[in-house]
């Protein structure tokens, strides 16, 4: 018998964190944080779990005064090696300098023996990937609501210097009022001088530009987000990825041939078509500018809803 079989010992044991829906977390196998989470100036009461991630388990809180957060812990334990730890301050360096009603706002940051907090702005309403799971796919005028505030969010980031580089449905979280806001920095960068170009092969899959994919020594640079914003508009109303097949190294091909087709069943405007097909050319350069885009006969010559109500999650909203 080993001490560890010892009832002090099992008890001592970290308990997996209890999700919302009740189901016992298995990702996280380390003790919950403290029920009051305490910073310099501010202390915060832990409710329910909102989610995990690879390395992050969030929390909502709720800090004296009654607001609502939520809380990105992460178990420094889990952040080996230095290329995790600079990627988490880069995150939070990043995140910090951004305040846009479509980024989530990142509020504090405090630390403890144990994990690293971060208080971030709250989004109940999940990812854009639940919201396409419910419906399969969206219409043209909700494509519009929420390429226009990707669009917008993506001009003041670029404006900031920041290139995203992980732009997806999954990053792409929906407030209460079913607002966009931009989420998880883990794998953005910092453009330092103009004309600077990256060179760290990054990003997911699916909606990877293929000058990072196929560097040919050139780098890539803010070309590369407006890329995934095509492949995010053409997800949106296809209800599956341009490239997407089981293999990733079958992705990859696609992606380098350029092969993606629209399913010849489906209703899509010829604008949004063309708009899709511009931004998905192979060349970073020929691809449409993000003012550009805005300017584009989809995204103006059609009503844009003034919100996009909860109901969307079960039921084709109707624009009047
Ligand atoms: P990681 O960086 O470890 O992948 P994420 O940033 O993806 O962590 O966060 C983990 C999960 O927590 C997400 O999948 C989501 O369900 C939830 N989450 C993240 N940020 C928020 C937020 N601002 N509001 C509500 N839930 C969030």
């Amino acid at each position: 018998q080993t001490a560890a079989h010892s009832p002090a010992q099992a008890s001592a044991k970290p308990k997996p964190a209890m999700r919302k829906d009740g189901k016992i977390s298995m990702k996280h196998n380390h003790p919950p944080p403290p029920l009051v989470m305490k910073s310099d100036k501010k202390s915060y009461t832990r409710k329910n779990v909102l989610g995990e991630g690879g390395f992050a388990v969030c929390y909502e809180v709720v800090d004296e005064k009654g607001n609502t957060y939520a809380a990105k812990v992460v178990s420094k334990q889990s952040l080996k090696g230095e290329k995790q730890r600079s990627k988490l301050i880069g995150e939070i360096k990043i995140q910090k300098s951004l305040h846009h009603q479509n980024i989530v706002r990142f509020y504090d940051v405090f630390e403890d023996s144990e994990n690293v907090y971060m208080i971030i702005e709250i989004c109940r309403n999940n990812t854009l990937v639940e919201l396409l799971k419910k419906r399969k796919r969206l219409t043209e005028p909700e494509v519009r609501f929420y390429m226009l505030q990707l669009i917008d969010a993506t001009i003041y980031m670029h404006k900031k210097h920041v290139i995203h580089r992980d732009l997806k449905l999954g990053n792409l979280l929906l407030d209460d009022n079913m607002d966009l806001k931009i989420a998880d920095f883990g794998l953005a960068a910092m453009i330092q001088h103009e004309g600077e170009r990256k060179k760290t092969i990054c990003g997911t899959p699916n909606y990877i530009a293929p000058e990072v994919l196929f560097d040919s020594g050139k780098g890539h640079s803010y070309e590369v987000d407006i890329w995934s914003l095509g492949v995010i508009m053409y997800t949106l109303l296809v209800g599956k990825p341009p490239f997407q097949t089981r293999e990733v190294e079958a992705i990859y091909k696609k992606i380098k041939e350029n092969n993606y087709s629209f399913p010849p069943d489906l209703i899509i405007s010829d604008n949004a078509k063309q708009l899709i097909s511009q931004i998905l050319d192979k060349v970073p350069e020929n691809r449409p500018t993000l003012e550009e885009m805005r300017r584009h006969p989809f995204l103006t010559t059609q009503p844009i809803p003034k919100f996009i109500p909860k109901s969307a999650f079960t039921t084709i909203p109707e624009f009047t």
